[in-house]
């Protein structure tokens, strides 16, 4: 009898005939979540196979920046003149995650921050105390600390003094990422752990309940592998699985997927296969871009009643959510020529208006009369004083536009501009990583971590870069250790 390939349907241990491997501890994928896990899990005395359907390992975390969310006072925060707290920060994150929030998984991740920090410097990470302040999606250079959310955000702010809390391994601008899994992938190899690459995991073996292996395509052929101990999913998120999306996500479907090609969701399909529950599914993060440069900020997104719905110094995240929020998704951004030498870097919104006075724009744009120039009316006799009563944007961002020409920049989805995005739901996990069925309960020998499993990340409006590789890393460890010592 052949066994089950379906991912959504687990294949009992007597169906299979003969086990191609044994060890104590199966981690499915190699990303940040799977390297983190599978140190973890050898270091606590198990013997680990990392299973990864690509040729190497990497993953989505290899393609990221790299930056991950630390704070609490690490010691590059503090050599680059920064204080904070721990409860600053799960203040922040607490608002950060939203309605969906964890709050259990927020204290034990702010409370291991420091902790986790000295860990990745032992993992041979290297951090370079230097502190990049401009508006940016990452430090332009090697700088590794940087602000990445919405810590100055007014809400925000009210309830945590803020403090740059990305920390990006040293490299070059977008490289952390690939730098950072570099590193792990030596640790690993320093290791005992053993990785097998072109080996897709397919599907969960169960005896008695009890999840004790995968079955896995490996050199054509399905070959079963089995755990004493435990089973980590750690194969990514869902977002190159467009049915999925559709299913899950729709809010994602206009949107551009980025990540790597097995993005497909197969470790949460296992999962629910298995009697998981998979929760925050229809969460994502959805950007649009308009800086750098940071002189963007200082522009005005209106929709097509040109009005005002966003503060124009929140984090790209915030600004692509509220941008797909307006009427119609219309979205544009009044600059003036103080503002205006070039399309933004990454959105490239084209001009979609010119004009000499905000009424010229006003009319040619097509805005109901009064409209457009109401909200610049008294958008520039606040921000002459410094002022935004209506979205506290930070008093570094505020300037009256007054530099004719104006031009009118459009935000809209349906132009085409880029508007990247990731999801943030996977299966429900305890602190430890294990997977929950919809009961509570938990199933035996399962585990999930990184974006096989709702995390930290809650919300694409409250999102903050650094959020979901400081997950997939930390409770990547506990899910390891978890997997390792709870047999
Ligand atoms: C361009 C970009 C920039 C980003 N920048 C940041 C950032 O700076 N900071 C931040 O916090 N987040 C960032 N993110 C998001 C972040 O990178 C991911 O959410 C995170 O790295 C996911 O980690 P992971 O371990 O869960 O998954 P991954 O790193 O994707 O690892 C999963 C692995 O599982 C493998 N796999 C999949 N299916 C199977 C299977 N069936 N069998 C075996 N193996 C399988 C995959 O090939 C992959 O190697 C960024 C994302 C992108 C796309």
């Amino acid at each position: 009898m052949t066994p089950s390939t379906d991912p959504c349907v687990p294949v009992e241990a007597r169906e299979i005939s003969q086990w191609h491997a044994e060890t104590d501890v199966l981690v499915v994928g190699y990303g940040g979540a799977g390297a983190c896990a599978a140190l973890e899990a050898q270091s606590c005395g198990a013997e680990v196979i990392l299973l990864e359907a690509a040729s190497d390992g990497g993953g989505t975390t290899a393609l990221s920046g790299g930056q991950i969310y630390l704070g609490g006072g690490t010691p590059i925060q503090q050599a680059c003149g920064f204080s904070d707290t721990r409860e600053d920060m799960e203040a922040y994150i607490r608002i950060a995650a939203g309605a969906n929030a964890d709050a259990d998984k927020i204290r034990v991740y702010c409370e291991g921050s420091l902790a986790h920090f000295d860990w990745l410097v032992a993992q041979g990470v290297v951090f370079n105390p230097e502190y990049y302040g401009g508006k940016h999606t990452n430090t332009p250079e090697y700088q590794s600390l940087t602000w990445s959310g919405n810590e100055k955000g007014f809400r925000e702010s009210q309830a945590a003094t803020p403090a740059p809390r990305a920390h990006k391994p040293k490299a070059f601008w977008e490289d952390g990422g690939a730098t950072l899994m570099a590193t792990l992938k030596t640790a690993v190899a320093r290791t005992k752990v053993r990785v097998e690459i072109d080996t897709r995991a397919l599907s969960l073996i169960r005896e008695d309940g009890r999840i004790i292996g995968v079955l896995c395509r490996q050199d054509g052929e399905l070959r079963a592998f089995r755990a004493r101990r435990g089973v980590v999913l750690s194969a990514g998120g869902f977002v190159m699985n467009r049915e999925m999306v559709a299913k899950y996500a729709p809010r994602l479907q206009d949107a551009t997927p980025i990540g790597n090609p097995n993005d497909t969701g197969g470790g949460i399909l296992m999962g629910i296969g298995a009697g998981g529950a998979a929760i925050n599914m229809s969460e994502g993060f959805i950007s649009v871009i308009w800086y750098p440069k940071g002189a963007f900020c200082e522009g005005i997104f209106v929709n097509e009643q040109g009005q005002r719905f966003v503060n124009e110094d929140c984090y790209h995240a915030r600004g692509g959510h509220h941008c797909l929020n307006q009427s119609g998704r219309k979205a544009y951004m009044v600059v003036d020529s103080a503002i205006f030498t070039e399309p933004p870097l990454y959105a490239n919104a084209q001009v979609k208006e010119v004009g000499e006075s905000f009424e010229e724009l006003e009319r040619d744009a097509g805005f109901p009369e009064g409209t457009l120039t109401a909200t610049l009316a008294t958008y520039n006799r606040f921000a002459a004083k410094g002022e935004d009563p209506l979205f506290h944007k930070h008093r570094d961002f505020l300037r009256p536009l007054d530099k004719p020409p104006y031009a009118l920049l459009d935000f809209s989805i349906d132009t085409g501009i880029y508007y990247p995005s990731f999801t943030l739901g996977g299966l429900d996990t305890t602190v430890d990583g294990e997977v929950r069925r919809a009961n509570g309960s938990v199933i035996p020998g399962l585990y999930a971590a990184g974006r096989n499993a709702a995390g930290l990340p809650r919300s694409g409006e409250g999102y903050a870069s650094g959020f979901s590789v400081g997950d997939a890393t930390f409770f990547g460890r506990r899910a390891g250790r978890a997997a390792a010592v709870k047999a």
